[in-house]
């Protein structure tokens, strides 16, 4: 709770609005301060906008390329709490934090589609969060670009007793009946990253209509979040260096507890964010069923 005034207190926004009515689109990025590929491309598509290269048919679309502008400066990921668990209006909000979610709390009521676009610290694929599966959601992740989708965190962590107090920018967008995806478009600061973030932005703006063009539809697999294996004992290890989204066969072995026993999957799944430095009694790793949409 070290608020103080030197802290950047301003948002950018930018928006676009066509003479044609349509949807209102928002696109937020750097969330996390650290996580820059949602700030570049949202640049990429502003000044292709403005140079005429695309254009509006219909609706609006306002981006803020950089969502917590104090933590982005600093290169860290928030500065006195996550914004994406505080993401809700509050009436006094204490924290730098918590102020910037009354301001983009605001601009999401606005709209009628809001995309958060983020990037990971491990080497990986990009996937997509569905917390909120509904058809229209599920419709615009299979036109993103990704060809992962996670589903069912918010109920993995309300059974694992950690969902209560926590609200991002899908559960806040969801609450307020708004179509809502958050990407994870790759390791921070690759170019590829910044690649994928671009190409979700313009697949957005054409699955609404908002500019010409017809995304591709991907052959999206919705990887059912259904297990989590907490570390109990340094002594236990990874069976082999896992990465995120490694596909596991039933009976495969995840890891060898303190006893060496060879713990395995009990069914064909995906391991999920495994961390091989978690401390004892921090999740480990996730198991995941795969399911082809
Ligand atoms: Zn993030």
């Amino acid at each position: 709770m070290k608020t103080s005034l030197s802290k950047i207190s301003t948002i950018s926004s930018r928006e676009f609005i066509s003479v044609h009515k349509g949807p209102k689109l928002l696109f937020l990025g750097a969330i996390h301060g650290n996580e820059i590929c949602g700030p570049k491309a949202i640049h990429l598509v502003i000044a292709e906008i403005e140079s005429g290269k695309i254009e509006l048919e219909k609706g609006s679309v306002a981006f803020v390329p950089v969502a917590n502008p104090q933590a982005h400066k600093l290169g860290k990921r928030f500065v006195d709490e996550n914004l994406n668990r505080v993401f809700a209006p509050t009436k006094n909000p204490k924290t730098y934090e918590a102020k910037l979610a009354n301001i983009l709390c605001t601009l999401v009521d606005q709209s009628d589609v809001v995309l958060d676009l983020h990037s990971i610290t491990a080497k990986g694929e990009p996937f997509i969060y569905l917390d909120f599966p509904t058809k229209n959601n599920r419709a615009l992740a299979q036109a993103l670009g990704p060809k992962i989708a996670l589903v069912g965190w918010p109920e993995l962590y309300k059974r694992i007793g950690q969902g209560s107090y926590s609200s991002d920018t899908t559960m806040y967008s969801a609450k307020m009946k708004k179509d809502t995806l958050l990407i994870e478009c790759g390791q921070h600061s690759t170019p590829k990253s910044t690649e994928v973030a671009y190409l979700a932005i313009i697949a957005t703006l054409q699955y609404y209509g908002v500019i010409k063009g017809k995304p591709k539809k991907q052959k999206l697999t919705e990887v059912i979040m259904d297990n989590v294996y907490f570390r109990q004992n340094q002594r236990e290890r990874f069976a082999k260096d896992w990465k995120h989204l490694d596909p596991v066969k039933k009976g495969a072995v995840l890891y060898i507890d303190k006893e060496g026993i060879a713990i395995m999957t009990p069914y064909d799944g995906f391991v999920v964010m495994p961390n091989a430095k978690a401390l004892n009694g921090e999740d480990w790793l996730y198991l995941g069923r795969g399911k082809k949409a």
